[in-house]
This record gives C-alpha cells, sequence and structure tokens, in this order.
C-alpha cells in the first residue's frame, strides 16, 4: 500500500514537472497520509489521492486594463477551484509578479486541508494574477479590480466559491472587486470576505491571520509550560498577517526584534511596541513605502538590506509571514543557533521541506501554515455565517471564537499525530486530520 503513494506522486511529477510548488505541497501531504493510507483500502480502492490533486476546475482568462497614461496593459487571472466536497470553495486572491497556475494550485491545495481543519463547511480554491500593485495608483489598482472581476463574476457566488485577500489584495482591492461584482450580478451577497465593515465585513477579520498564528503557538508552547511572555520573537514580512502578529506578541508581552520585506529586514533590539507598531501600519497600509524606512525613523534599530529575519538575532519564537520557501535548511540551523524553540507558520510553506526535517529532528515546536494560519479563513468562514443571517457579532464574540477554533486545530493536530505514531509532529497531524475529512465527504458522495 506504501507502493499508492509512491505512485500517485511519480505520476505527478512526470505530468506537471515545472509546477515546483505544487509538487512540493503534493508530496508534504501524500508522505504524512500515508500511515493512514496504508490502514484503510478504500482511499486506493476509490483512486482518492488522484482525485484529491486534481482540481474540480481552473479558469484562467485575459485582464486587459489600461494605465494612467491611457496605455494598455495585459496580465493574467486566474481561480482554481480546488475541492468542493465539505463546502463552496474557499481562499483568497493573490496579486504578485511570481503568481502562475503551480504557484495556485500549491495554494489551492494547501487551503483545501487548511479550511477541512477549521471545523467549518468550506471547500478549497485560490486565485490571483501576475498583476504587481506595488508602485500603482488607486485608479490604477481600480481599473485593474474591476477588469479582473468582469471574468470572474460568473465563475463565483456566496454559496459556489468565496474569494478573499491574499498577498497584494487586503482591503482596498476586496472594496473594488466586490464593488464591480456587485454592479455586474446585481446581488448584494457575501460573495467575498475580507469586506469592510460598513459593507458587511466581519470584525477581527483583518486580524485573524497574525492573532492566530500567536493563539497557535502560544498552544503548542503551553503543552511544556511555556508562555509568550518575555520571548524574544523574529517575525518576517511586514504586510497584514506580520502586523496583527506583532500587535498579539505586544499583548503578551513578548518582544518583537524584526520585520521585513522583500527588500531587506529590520532589527530593534528595544522590540517594537504598539506606537512603533502604528508607524509601520501608516508606512505600509496608507503610504505604501519600504520597511527600510522604520530604521530611518527609529535611529537605535538597524537595517540589512537583502536580508531575511532568521538568525539575525537571538530568539526563543519564530513566525513566518512573508511568503513561501523564505527559511530554507541555513535558516532553520541559525534560528535554531540563536535559541529557537518554537516557529508557527503565518505565511503558507514558508519553510522548504529541508527546514522542516531540521526543526521536527531537533525537536522544536513546528506549527505548519495550514494549521497555524488557518485562523485568517477561519474568521472569514465566520463572515459567511454572519452574512447568511444578516447579522454583525461583536468584536470580543469573533475574537473568543477564532481562539476557541485555533485551539480545536491545535488538538486536532496534535490528536492525530498522537493516533499515528507520531507524537509531537503537527506537520503529520494537520495533513491527516485535514486530509481524512475531505477524503470521507468524497467517498460519501459518490465519483463526482
Ligand atoms: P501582504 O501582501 O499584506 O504582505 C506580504 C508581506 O510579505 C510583505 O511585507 C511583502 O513585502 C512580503 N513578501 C512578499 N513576497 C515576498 C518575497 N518574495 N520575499 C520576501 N518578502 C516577501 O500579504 P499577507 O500578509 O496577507 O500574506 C503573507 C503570507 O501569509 C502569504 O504567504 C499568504 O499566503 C499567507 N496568508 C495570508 C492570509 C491572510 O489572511 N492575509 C491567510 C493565510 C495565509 P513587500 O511589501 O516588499 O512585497
Amino acid at each position: 500500500m506504501a507502493g499508492y503513494v509512491s505512485e500517485v506522486l511519480g505520476n505527478l511529477e512526470k505530468k506537471v514537472y515545472w509546477e515546483k510548488e505544487f509538487l512540493q505541497a503534493a508530496a508534504e501531504v501524500l508522505n504524512s497520509i500515508k500511515v493512514l493510507v496504508e490502514k484503510d483500502s478504500k482511499y486506493k480502492e476509490h483512486r482518492i489521492l488522484e482525485r484529491v490533486l486534481e482540481p474540480e476546475r481552473v479558469i484562467m482568462f485575459r485582464v486587459p486594463w489600461q494605465d494612467d497614461n491611457g496605455n494598455v496593459q495585459v496580465n493574467k487571472g486566474f481561480r482554481v477551484e480546488f475541492n468542493s466536497a465539505i463546502g463552496p470553495y474557499k481562499g483568497g486572491l493573490r496579486f504578485h509578479p511570481t503568481v502562475n497556475l503551480g504557484v495556485l494550485k500549491f495554494l489551492g491545495f494547501e487551503q483545501m486541508f487548511k479550511n477541512s481543519l477549521t471545523g467549518l463547511p468550506m471547500g478549497g480554491g485560490k486565485g490571483g494574477s501576475d498583476f504587481d500593485p506595488k508602485g500603482k495608483t488607486d485608479n490604477e489598482v481600480m481599473r485593474f479590480c474591476q477588469s479582473f472581476m468582469s471574468e470572474l463574476f460568473r465563475h463565483i457566488g456566496a454559496n459556489t466559491d468565496v474569494p478573499a485577500g491574499d498577498i497584494g489584495v487586503g482591503g482596498r482591492e476586496i472594496g473594488y472587486l466586490f464593488g464591480q461584482y456587485k454592479r455586474l450580478k446585481n446581488i448584494y451577497e457575501g460573495v467575498l470576505t475580507g469586506k469592510g465593515l460598513n459593507w458587511g465585513g466581519s470584525l477581527i477579520r483583518c486580524e485573524a491571520t497574525g492573532y492566530g498564528t500567536v493563539y497557535f503557538a502560544e498552544e503548542m508552547l503551553k503543552t511544556k509550560g511555556e508562555l509568550f511572555k518575555h520571548k524574544r520573537v523574529a517575525i518576517s514580512g511586514s504586510g497584514n498577517v506580520a502586523q496583527y502578529a506583532v500587535e498579539k506578541c505586544i499583548e503578551y508581552g513578548a518582544k518583537v526584534v524584526t520585520l521585513s520585506d522583500s527588500n531587506g529586514t529590520i532589527l530593534d533590539e528595544d522590540g517594537i511596541d504598539s506606537e512603533k507598531l502604528a508607524y509601520i501600519m501608516d508606512l505600509k497600509n496608507c503610504k505604501r513605502c519600504r520597511i527600510k524606512d522604520y530604521a530611518a525613523k527609529y535611529k537605535r534599530a538597524k537595517y540589512f538590506e537583502g536580508k531575511k529575519p532568521w538568525g539575525l538575532a537571538e530568539a526563543e519564537i519564530a513566525l513566518p509571514c512573508a511568503t513561501q520557501n523564505e527559511v530554507d535548511h541555513k535558516d532553520a540551523k541559525a534560528l535554531v543557533d540563536n535559541g529557537c524553540i518554537c516557529v508557527a507558520e503565518g505565511a503558507n510553506m514558508p519553510s522548504t521541506p529541508e527546514a522542516v526535517e531540521y526543526f521536527i529532528k531537533k525537536k522544536i515546536f513546528f506549527g505548519p501554515g495550514k494549521a497555524a494560519n488557518a485562523g485568517g479563513v477561519a474568521t472569514s468562514g465566520l463572515e459567511m455565517s454572519q452574512n447568511s443571517m444578516r447579522l454583525a457579532w461583536s468584536r470580543e464574540e469573533v475574537d473568543n471564537k477564532l481562539h476557541t477554533i485555533m485551539i480545536n486545530i491545535h488538538k486536532a493536530a496534535k490528536d492525530a499525530a498522537e493516533e499515528f505514531g507520531t507524537p509531537g509532529n503537527y506537520v503529520n497531524g494537520a495533513n491527516i486530520a485535514g486530509f481524512r475529512k475531505i477524503a470521507d465527504s468524497m467517498l460519501d458522495q459518490g465519483l463526482v
């Protein structure tokens, strides 16, 4: 039976050898669930692995738009509707020049298991474009979003497929996308999450991924009687996830010493406090400037051009919150050498397979993205519930629900890891718990 996993992975490599990120994510999941698939022949009999690896639908389209100088620009648009066994497709949109089908298949594949772990009825999907919002004016971003939605609207809906934000897609973009959807469909429905609070958004959605990552790390630490308080934390990125991870760390009495962007890293030995965080939020979300400016404003901080945060300073906790494959084996070693005992992935697949292997070998608490950063999509699920009920819950109510969901995800991953003989291995636990629910639902629903 172990041959089934190898056979499927071997065939996949031949079929889509250029989709490197997708192959990486597929190998990680399939190797983890080998023990489950070995135990029960029904999965092979019904070819569940082949079915789960093939998106139900992939939509690719042209996105023509006009820049402020009147020039015509053309980008690629995508939506990968991966799996709807347990609910409508759900997953973010990424606008970044590195976006291609392989990257979105990796993200959609991961999303499917993540959504399953939340315990909410959401299938998996992902989409986006190779459009780069950096350096574009608000009007250019609006025209792009309107053109993107002019094709996407026919494929999505509150009960079909509900996109959200991701890298390069924040509140501004969701607003333009929602406006165009409403105009084209003449329906006011919860078709997107991450909406503005005045028009159907949920309190805490903005904070959810960062907060949730810290809640997950807290649960891992608690298993050995450790706390966030007084610990030093290294965080990468300075976007949505990173910002709210910092906010929760401050609330928990920890000291965040690094943040980064795609140009470099800042190190602040004094720690990033609430006032400095407010400066960063304004810098990144309003002025749309570089993290480098932080070191110009706070003179005791240092800026390292082209460097990642890992190993720049001592830190017991690391929260990679930027992008995929940003922590390699060398970085993992540098983190551990600098006293790291806990890594929780705010980003999707930020650690390479070699880095993950190293963390597990060193018995570091390691929370993989699909479990640790599931708070974002979980709160999107709560936004969908509120939209269906035409109600809005209080901040406290949503945060409590988010916190409970993160505690439950931690427990599900921990229990599954123990049940299948790898206690403490949250990678195996999250993959098995996430996969089992989807696979069994697919079996219930027949060959579709
Ligand atoms: P943002 O666009 O708000 O921020 C992304 C941050 O990562 C920016 O600081 C960006 O720097 C940096 N970054 C992007 N690409 C690279 C790169 N190639 N190298 C170094 N730094 C890079 O995105 P989010 O915070 O929303 O997303 C961050 C991660 O979290 C992604 O992996 C995303 O998939 C994941 N995630 C997000 C969720 C959400 O709710 N937003 C939910 C679950 C996961 P720069 O400004 O220079 O581009």
